[in-house]
């Protein structure tokens, strides 16, 4: 049996410190803010609920895993966890209205048929088709391995087959998920539904390579489900599970240093002087601790400031959610190209909005009332000055604007709002600038990919989103079960099965 000590109570840093528990070591984690969780955060007032984070939670299958593997009560037990049907709403710039069923082929092709016109469907079923092969492709290496050392392979080679476009004499195949939209859908209603996926993970659609395909088939293949009472009943349902597995928590401690001895993790220095002794360190994305990055033949830390992050509007409104409302509706930027600018660090004028309107009484005062949260992707705090006056609400402003094509009456329903920018973001996180890391992706010469999870310093192993294989509630969940499966088995750890 070990002493472990785990730095941070994040959702990838929990489901390892279960995992090891079982396994029978002593953990130990050290929480720099006064609670669990990381960026699964609930915002409360006046009798409304809103998540701050995640909305919705996409391969709950990660989780489940976790739940079965570390006791005998399974997740379903512990939180109410309930598909989103239909899957999603997408109103499109031009006014165009479709209504996706959750994890429905036939579904999704008949309602892009009838919303989009004859034909749109069976092109997007039959990319859902290519999107599943890069998906088979990538799996395992992606998500259920540790990262190979031979990483490059995944880095060089695009598993997605894209469909040979004759183009001015030449046949090209589409390299990057715009490309998809323009030479395989064919449809700018279909490209903007391909690229809020992408947008949604803080992805730029002009370059990420076209296995991010994956991103739209995990929610198809998968569906996308809900946690009632919100999104951070899974975050109170995983650290029950590890006070029941008798993981220690420390609240406000955050750890500043791991200390080194004899070429090896040996413990923590936490801010206010303590230093504990461990036999193993884990922590979410320890090189901002000064720890040396691991060397040119591994993946590199992602540069933090150059990721988006997000900026979530939580909506008090008069008036009772009506029946039938979509539990989601994807409100597409009326420019795209406007809206890309958000890459070069100008949050958009007109930006891509998602409206999440749970049907959850744990989240309103009472039915004449209702919860809504609108969030977009917005440029870190590294490009943007997200503490200037007036720079929130100038967004949030925006964002209403555009969520009123879907829900008509929005802001005369408006009783008060909270507006949370990647500030926020940065403080109940700790990421710098307030960023949100995206899912590792193959191919783009491992541009997306995360630094594996076994450091360069023995006895040190990186966990959550900006570890491999990145972020993500899914991702973060299976980091945890690969750190602890590398620091139980050894380094020989193949995977989970
Ligand atoms: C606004 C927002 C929207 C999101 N939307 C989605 C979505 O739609 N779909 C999706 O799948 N994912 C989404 N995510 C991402 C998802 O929530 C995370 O990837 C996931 O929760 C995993 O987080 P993590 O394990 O990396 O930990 P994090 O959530 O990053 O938490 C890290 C924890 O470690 C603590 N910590 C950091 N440094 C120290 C230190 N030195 N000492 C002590 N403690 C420390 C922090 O305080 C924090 O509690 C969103 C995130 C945000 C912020």
């Amino acid at each position: 049996m070990g002493r472990i000590a785990v730095i941070g109570a994040g959702m990838g840093a929990m489901a390892a410190a279960a995992r090891l528990a079982v396994a029978g070591h002593r953990v130990a984690v050290y929480e720099r803010t006064e609670t669990y969780g990381g960026a699964l955060r609930r915002f409360e007032r006046d009798g409304f609920a809103f998540d701050t984070g995640p909305g919705l939670l996409p391969l709950p299958a990660v989780w489940r895993d976790l739940f079965v593997k570390t006791g005998k009560e399974p997740l379903e037990a512990c939180v109410d966890l309930v598909q989103v049907d239909p899957a999603a709403r997408h109103v499109f710039a031009d006014g165009t209205d479709a209504t996706l069923p959750n994890a429905s082929r036939a579904g999704a092709v008949t309602a892009l048929d009838e919303a989009l016109g004859a034909g749109a469907g069976e092109r997007w079923g039959d990319f859902l088709v290519r999107a599943r092969e890069a998906w088979d492709r990538t799996r395992r290496p992606l998500l259920e391995e540790p990262l190979w050392s031979d990483w490059r392979v995944l880095a060089e080679r695009e598993p997605y087959p894209s469909v040979p476009h004759k183009r001015l004499l030449r046949t090209r195949r589409a390299a990057t998920l715009a490309e998809i939209g323009a030479w395989e859908l064919r449809d700018p209603r279909l490209a903007a539904l391909l690229e809020s996926h992408a947008l949604g993970y803080g992805l730029d659609p002009r370059t990420a390579p076209a296995a991010a395909a994956v991103l739209p088939y995990l929610d198809h293949a998968f569906g996308t489900w809900y946690v009632r009472g919100g999104m951070r009943e899974l975050a109170r349902a995983v650290h029950e599970r590890c006070l029941a597995r008798r993981v220690a928590f420390h609240f406000g401690a955050e750890v500043r240093e791991v200390v080194e001895k004899d070429g090896r993790a040996a413990g923590l220095a936490l801010a206010d002087g303590t230093v504990v002794e461990a036999d193993t360190v884990v922590g979410v994305a320890p090189w901002r601790l000064g720890v040396e990055a691991p060397g040119a033949d591994a993946v590199g830390p992602v540069v933090e400031g150059g990721v988006p992050g997000r900026v979530v509007v939580c909506l008090a409104l008069r008036g009772g959610r009506p029946a039938g409302t979509a539990h989601r509706t994807v409100v597409h930027a009326p420019d795209r190209a406007a809206e890309l600018a958000l890459f070069d660090g100008t949050p958009s004028e007109r930006p891509t909005v998602r409206v999440d309107r749970p049907d959850d009484p744990a989240l309103r005062p009472d039915d004449a009332h209702e919860s809504v949260v609108l969030t977009a992707t917005v440029p870190s705090g590294a490009h943007h000055d997200w503490s200037a006056p007036g720079a929130a609400d100038a967004v949030a402003d925006r964002m209403v604007a555009a969520a009123e094509r879907a829900v008509p009456g929005l802001r005369e329903r408006t009783l008060w709002r909270e507006v949370r920018t990647p500030l926020e973001t940065a403080r109940e996180t700790g990421a710098e600038f307030g960023g949100v890391p995206a899912p590792s992706l193959a191919a783009s010469r491992g541009r997306l990919l995360h630094p594996a999870n076994g450091t360069a310093l023995p006895g040190l192993f990186g966990v959550g989103g900006w570890s491999h294989p990145g972020g993500g509630l899914p991702h973060a969940g299976m980091s945890g079960a690969l750190v602890a499966g590398l620091i139980v088995e050894g380094p020989g750890f193949r995977g989970s099965q």
